[in-house]
């Protein structure tokens, strides 16, 4: 049921979005086409190890996510491997003696609204997100199929490419959760070279980065505020406001001051507040995140942060709670990885090759880096140039589907010629 060309399985997946550790049609459908393919698949507890994993879906949004994948055609099989969230997957390919490669793709969409409108091509074409308030709004639905279509030419008897090949399907990489189980279960300890790639990053189709730099340090807060409810009008008095607690707190996040030594950014995306219009609400929650260029700036944002919404509590005498949800840190390509990837470009059609290019937030896909460039090897990230209808996580956002092939011969030939 998922089509073999790069473009159709986009479609595919765009059609499905799943988000954080709810990828199990996306997840089961790559299991089912890698064991097609002849790779060793490995899924779920094979390849991650979920203590301390932070902000997972609770039961019954597993129960539905798993419900919906097995209506949309996912093998029930797969997915009974992959319990709660666990929705990694592996590939290994071996062809004798030789480095292991290792390539991440992430998988997950994003809680956002797609836009109907016919000047939308996934509208106009009938692929846009059957899923209200979920969608690709990132650009994984290309990055699993370009995945799937690298996994299909790398195994094909004619490539000569010689070691192990490991294809890495992440879960979760918006939150900057889905990595580090994966890292931690030890899937990248033995790994020579890795290489994970994005699409678009405000960089134009036909261009390639041979590394992203500007990687944010960052952290991803939910704070809770918890007040005492009263009757607004009897006894207000009597009331501890957690919804204005919050709601103080927000201009003021806002307003900590600038850093001389490093970028920082700072957004609160959510909010809920309080129960009721007649009383005093007794609890409200944050979603937030910090970001830094280095991890000293992370570190003053997140304790002036951290004052300020303790301030912003005891205006109204309610208490707090920071919930550290999930964190991402800074890495760089190495120089070997840049090189092998000039060369890969260069075997393939070519196109505008650029030496860096910022990557205006993060990626999880880091903490792989760095755990491989810790036990020796060599780590890369690069960036493949793709026209952009609207910014990454909106909602009218759409990349130029011409880049999918483009990233498939780049990638195929970063294997295939680095022997
Ligand atoms: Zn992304």
């Amino acid at each position: 049921m998922l089509p073999h060309d790069v473009i159709g399985m986009r479609r595919s997946f765009h059609s499905f979005p799943e988000t954080a550790f709810l990828e199990y049609r996306t997840a089961a459908l790559v299991a089912e086409r890698l064991a097609e393919l002849g790779y060793a698949v490995r899924v779920g507890p094979e390849v991650m190890s979920m203590d301390g994993v932070r902000g997972l879906p609770s039961k019954e949004s597993h129960q539905q996510a798993q419900e919906a994948a097995r209506a949309a055609g996912a093998s029930p099989l797969w997915i009974s491997r992959m319990p709660n969230g666990q929705t990694a997957v592996c590939g290994d390919l071996k062809r004798g003696d030789g480095p292991v490669i290792a390539l991440r793709f992430d998988m997950d969409a994003l809680p956002v609204q797609e836009i109907k409108d016919d000047t939308h091509l996934p509208s106009l074409k009938g692929f846009s997100s059957s899923c209200e308030g979920r969608m690709h709004a990132c650009g994984h639905d290309g990055h699993t199929a370009i995945g799937l279509a690298v996994a299909a030419r790398l195994a094909s008897p004619e490539t000569i490419w010689r070691g192990t090949l490991r294809l890495i399907f992440q879960p979760a990489e918006e939150g900057g959760r889905g990595a580090q189980p994966i890292v931690n279960h030890g899937l990248l300890d033995d790994v020579d070279i890795f290489l994970a790639a994005h699409l678009g990053c405000q960089l134009p189709s036909g261009t390639i980065a041979l590394a992203a730099d500007g990687f944010l340090w960052a952290e991803k807060w939910n704070v809770t505020f918890k007040g005492v409810a009263a009757h607004a009008a009897m006894c207000p008095e009597e009331g501890r406001n957690a919804l204005l607690a919050a709601a103080i707190s927000i201009p003021a996040l806002y307003a900590l001051p600038r850093d001389g030594q490093a970028d920082t950014r700072i957004n609160v995306g959510l909010l809920h507040a309080g129960r009721t219009r007649n009383v005093i609400a007794d609890e409200a929650t944050l979603e937030m995140e910090l970001r830094s260029s280095t991890n000293d700036g992370l570190k003053r944002l997140t304790s002036g942060a951290r004052r300020t919404l303790e301030g912003a509590a005891l205006t109204q005498g309610a208490t707090i709670d920071i919930d550290v949800y999930g964190t991402a840190i800074s890495a760089i390509s190495d120089t070997s990885i840049t090189e092998r990837l000039h060369h890969a470009v260069l075997a393939t059609k070519g196109g505008e090759v650029i030496q860096t290019w910022p990557i205006g937030g993060g990626d999880d896909a880091t903490f792989m880096m760095q755990r491989v460039q810790e036990r020796g090897g060599q780590a890369g990230y690069c960036l493949i140039g793709a026209d952009l209808t609207a910014p990454h996580h909106a909602s009218a956002f759409d990349f130029d589907e011409s880049a999918l092939e483009k990233a498939v011969d780049i990638l195929f030939s970063f294997v295939e010629k680095t022997q």
